[in-house]
């Protein structure tokens, strides 16, 4: 099965902390890295007052299932010191997000699939157009339409 997944950090060095949270998702043997896009900058989203956040998407193969992957999603944030009562929206280490399971619509309590945000999100929209154009978010259209519609939102490539 293949995932989209969204990486972002506005702690320390973020191109390398996404580097190192794909290496770490990978060094289980339970999901391989495709394909990932260039690091893209920003200003903060949610919370204002914090450093500026690095954001990657990259393509993923496992045979996990949906939530097996958030588990492990969720253990790389873990093992990299991301916290959990971390404030929402305030600085991380590390943000590990499922944006997409193939055309997979889920609505759990746990996972939201197409991620809920990812339409609205330069920062996700922009890495998804450097490697898939033409993808399809379920219910809510091409990722390139999706990214004409949205307002300028400062984001910028800093690194391939
Ligand atoms: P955050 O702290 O912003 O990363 O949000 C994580 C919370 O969102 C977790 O409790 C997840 O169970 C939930 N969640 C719902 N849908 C998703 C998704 N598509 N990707 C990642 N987390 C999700």
């Amino acid at each position: 099965m293949q995932y989209w997944i969204g990486l972002g950090s506005n702690i320390g060095d973020g191109p390398a902390q996404i580097t190192q949270a794909l290496n770490h998702l990978e060094s289980t043997g339970l999901v391989s890295v495709c394909r990932r896009s260039g690091c893209y900058r920003s200003a903060p989203w949610g919370v204002l007052d914090q450093p500026e956040f690095t954001n990657a998407v990259a393509l993923l193969e496992s045979d996990l299932g949906p939530l097996s992957l958030l588990d492990h999603l969720q253990r790389v944030e873990q093992a990299m010191g991301r916290r959990r009562d971390e404030r929402r929206w305030g600085p991380r280490v590390i943000d590990l997000d499922l944006l997409l399971a193939g055309e997979q619509i889920l609505r759990l309590k746990r996972l939201v699939l197409p991620h809920p945000q990812l339409h609205r999100r330069r920062f996700v929209l922009q890495p998804l157009a450097e490697l898939e154009p033409d993808l399809r978010i379920p219910a809510r259209g091409v990722v390139r339409h999706l990214l004409r519609r949205l307002p300028e939102q400062g984001v910028r490539l800093v690194s391939r």
